[in-house]
């Protein structure tokens, strides 16, 4: 299963919602384009929906993690000029469901924040690349995100009880999903996806060579999207939601 064709991405966005399973998923798939986003005006927040719980490589203290993984995804969205940060309560990393709990939650946080265009991870999933984007949480997470952005969020006869007035997403873009075909040139906000991402210690300390890795991985996105070489990119798939 793959996604259809992208659509040409909106010119008139003035806020984005971003809504990923843990700390760290924005900041791998998307922090370089977040940042471009940020330079041109745009306001973006964070939303996540676990705080990590399970990540991590060393020894330290199970119960310290979570709080550990919070400080550090923070510190990821202020080197990338992100400044609303929210973390849902009541979610375990690793037991995700797209719930019709979850899907309520980020319901409330759409009507809040009122995005024209919302960023998930993706759906679908990748048979060819299982570990990594393909976690059972990101789907679940990208799953709920999509049924919170139609029907629920628009529907203002859907979870009345938030007390929150009906809002219109028109736009979702998914990272991490199978054949993404538009790609953004994350060459000049690289040292701040690099930065963001060191930020994420509990995750990439342990890491030889991981500058260099993500170089790569990311030459390789953009010659996929026929990029000039020596440029950078990251990879969606973006769809109106109308
Ligand atoms: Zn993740």
């Amino acid at each position: 299963m793959t996604f259809p064709p992208s659509a040409a991405p909106l010119t008139d966005v003035e806020r984005v919602l971003c809504v990923l399973a843990h700390p760290d998923d924005v900041d791998f798939g998307s922090a370089g384009t977040i940042a471009t986003w940020v330079d041109a005006g745009i306001e973006v927040a964070y939303l996540l929906v676990t705080r990590g719980d399970a990540g991590g490589f060393d020894d330290t203290p199970r119960e310290e993690m979570p709080v550990l993984r919070e400080a550090e995804q923070r510190a990821a969205a202020a080197a990338v000029g992100v400044k609303q940060v929210d973390f849902l309560d009541g979610y375990r990393d690793g037991i995700l469901e797209p719930t019709i709990g979850l899907r309520r939650d980020i319901t409330a946080a759409i009507r809040r924040f009122r995005p024209d265009r919302v960023l998930t991870s993706s759906p679908l999933r990748r048979w060819e690349r299982l570990a990594g984007p393909s976690h059972p949480d990101h789907l679940a997470a990208g799953e709920a995100t999509t049924c919170a952005v139609y029907p629920d969020a628009r529907n203002p006869f859907t979870f009345t009880d938030i007390g929150l007035e009906a809002w219109t997403v028109r736009e979702i873009w998914y990272s991490g999903g199978p054949g993404p075909d538009h790609f953004v040139d994350v060459t000049d906000t690289f040292p701040r996806k690099l930065a963001a991402l060191r930020a994420h210690a509990s995750q990439t300390s342990h890491l030889d060579g991981f500058e260099e890795m993500l170089r790569e991985r990311h030459a390789m996105v953009a010659r996929a999207g026929g990029l000039p070489e020596g440029r950078l990119a990251e990879g969606y798939s973006v769809f109106s939601t109308g």
